[in-house]
């Protein structure tokens, strides 16, 4: 085995040592080949075998099922186990590797394609979308053919060698990517993807090192495979030799006491030298990331992304099951400010995986606020439920991609709609609620005095900030170079919101990537920012950079750097200020 490296951009820090877990879109990946007749009953076994093992993963996963489950997910469940058992899935293929001898993969993916054809030739809507259940149900199958199935039972049986397996993918949505959460591997890398594309973002909130833009490690490494990665320097060492595999060792261990010793400052304040308070927030995108908010000891939740509660499914979660979930986070925050994101859908982040996305710029299309009002009951449900948690703790609501003050005016419209029918019900809820918005547009930034008039809070979204003042795709490798956050451009755009924040009387925050690079902390504190959101990962690291920094000093040193338009020359001058600090 040949050891060989590649580069990609790192985009969370840390090394992880483990093994390659190729994962991709099963059906995508069939090939075709003919098996020798000798060898027709034993893939006729292997077929059957693959069958057998879904099944018995399906059974499993509807006993486990909570009681409190949606009644969907049961039917859904048992839809998938009515189809399996059907002969034309379970025993159709089976007449197909015998009269073309082919392998069990190939021949179930004819019969898919065949059923799938016989759907779109109905009528009924309803009965037609059922072709969707038929492809999950086989990709299941063919996912235990490839050998990437495991078992319910087996998964907890291997959540131990999981923390040792380092997943390997060309490209992940960040639908799938969320899924993730509840899996413990090593590491993360990927062909293709920017560092704010949603998918590294959530890579970034796993708290495992991250590595997007390699190119091709989909291609070059195989299943099981030991590799190394170092996602600081956005490095993979595939089959390293024992001297750089000690190497790596040491640095890991290296990385990992640095780690426990920023827990020492994780209950003081975060206060510059000269006694500047900086809040230090935490984004997280479902519930349970609380957990890791207060033990990163953030003073709250900055950001809620609201939208992964909508995506994996086919139906939208009512009023019910959002309030429970934002009710949870505004109680385990117990009294801190929880601010909770309105649906930030379009673009990357997608409602329903197989809906194909027919725009032609969809991050300039049916996005966040704009989806909201175009449907209003969706917006008025939201709204209902985040009035009903505000009464269990302190929630904020906050509006993504605002461009315009009409969209503000229609969004305030709707929410009084919300809150009027709730007073007419008798539902409690935090009648001081607060409305804030995301300045993540450059026409936002530009009004931002208007906007801080006309809210209770700013947020500044710099990710997609970035994306749109620099024409830059976020998800996109082959513009990533181009992709920096110091671009006088962008700068401006921050300092203008900061002070037209400032102006108002009204908070001012960033909860984009930049709230968590410590390499721009300095600055953001010098141009005067007090708040930062990020991922809990990062709290301790970035607070360590605050209890160093000196309020005043940051700020004369970002005013340089401010007045300056070239970004070759901000560059080095961040990098030295921030050299010299460490020093
Ligand atoms: C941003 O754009 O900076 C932001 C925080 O929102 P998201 O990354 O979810 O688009
Ligand atoms: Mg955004």
């Amino acid at each position: 085995m040949s050891s060989f490296s590649m580069h990609g951009v790192g985009v969370s820090s840390g090394i992880a040592i483990g093994h390659a877990h190729l994962i991709s879109h099963a059906l995508l990946e069939v090939v075709h080949f003919t098996i020798e007749a000798s060898a027709v009953a034993q893939e006729i076994a292997r077929f059957q075998r693959a069958i057998h093992l879904v099944k018995l993963d399906l059974e499993q996963l509807k006993a486990q099922l909570p009681a409190n489950a949606p009644a969907e997910l049961a039917a859904f469940i048992g839809t998938h186990l009515a189809m399996l058992c059907d002969k034309s899935l379970s025993e159709a293929p089976i007449a197909i590797i015998e009269a073309e001898r082919c392998n069990a993969e190939w021949a179930l993916k004819q019969q898919m394609d065949d059923i799938v054809a016989q759907f779109d030739a109905i009528e009924d809507v309803y009965l037609r979308e059922r072709k969707q259940d038929v492809m999950q149900v086989v990709e299941r199958v063919i996912k235990v053919l490839l050998g990437r199935h495991q078992h319910t039972a087996e998964k907890k049986q291997h959540a131990k060698q999981e923390r040792a397996m380092i997943l390997v993918a060309h490209d992940i949505s960040p639908a799938d990517a969320i899924q993730f959460k509840h899996h413990q591997f090593a590491a993360f890398i990927t062909d293709v993807g920017g560092v704010t594309s949603h998918t590294a973002i959530l890579a970034r909130s796993l708290n495992i090192p991250s590595i997007v833009a390699l190119q091709r490690a989909r291609g070059l490494i195989s299943d099981g495979e030991l590799m190394i990665v170092d996602g600081a320097q956005g490095v993979v060492i595939v089959n390293p030799g024992p001297e750089v595999l000690s190497e790596y060792q040491l640095k890991q261990n290296q990385w990992q006491l640095a780690q426990q010793k920023l827990q020492r400052i994780k209950a003081t304040k975060a206060l510059t030298v000269d006694g500047v308070a900086i809040e230090l927030l935490a984004n997280i995108e479902v519930p349970e990331d609380v957990l890791s908010a207060k033990a990163a000891g953030a003073a709250g939740v900055g950001l809620y992304r609201t939208e992964f509660l909508f995506m994996n499914r086919r139906d939208m979660p009512d009023e019910e099951e959002q309030f429970e979930a934002y009710r949870y986070v505004a109680e385990a925050m117990k009294g801190m400010p929880v601010t909770i994101r309105t649906l930030d859908i379009g673009a990357d982040k997608q409602l329903n995986p197989d809906e194909v996305v027919t725009a032609t710029n969809p991050a300039l299309g049916l996005r966040a606020v704009r989806y909201c009002l175009s449907e209003p009951q969706v917006f008025h449900t939201q709204f209902r439920a985040l009035l009903r948690a505000s009464h269990y703790g302190r929630v904020n609501i906050l509006i993504p991609m605002l461009s315009n003050l009409n969209e503000l005016r229609q969004t305030k419209l709707l929410l009084q709609r919300a809150k009027e029918a709730l007073r007419k019900e008798g539902v409690p809820f935090d009648e001081g609620i607060r409305l804030g918005g995301m300045i993540e547009v450059p026409a936002a930034a530009i009004s931002a005095d208007a906007f801080s008039q006309a809210l209770d809070f700013l947020s500044i979204g710099t990710n997609d900030l970035i994306q749109y003042t620099l024409a830059i795709d976020r998800a996109d490798d082959a513009v990533a170079h181009l992709y920096n956050p110091l671009h006088p451009a962008v700068l401006k755009l921050i300092q203008l919101t900061i002070q037209a924040a400032h102006k108002h009387g009204k908070p001012v925050s960033v909860c984009g990537e930049m709230a968590g690079d410590t390499r721009l902390t300095r600055l953001l504190i010098g141009m005067g920012m007090r708040q930062l959101s990020m991922h809990p990962a990062h709290i301790l690291s970035v607070k360590s950079h605050i209890l160093q920094s000196e309020a005043a000093v940051l700020a004369k040193q970002a005013k340089k750097i401010l007045a300056l338009s070239d970004l070759d020359k901000i560059e080095p001058l961040i990098n030295r200020w921030n050299g010299q600090a460490m020093s």
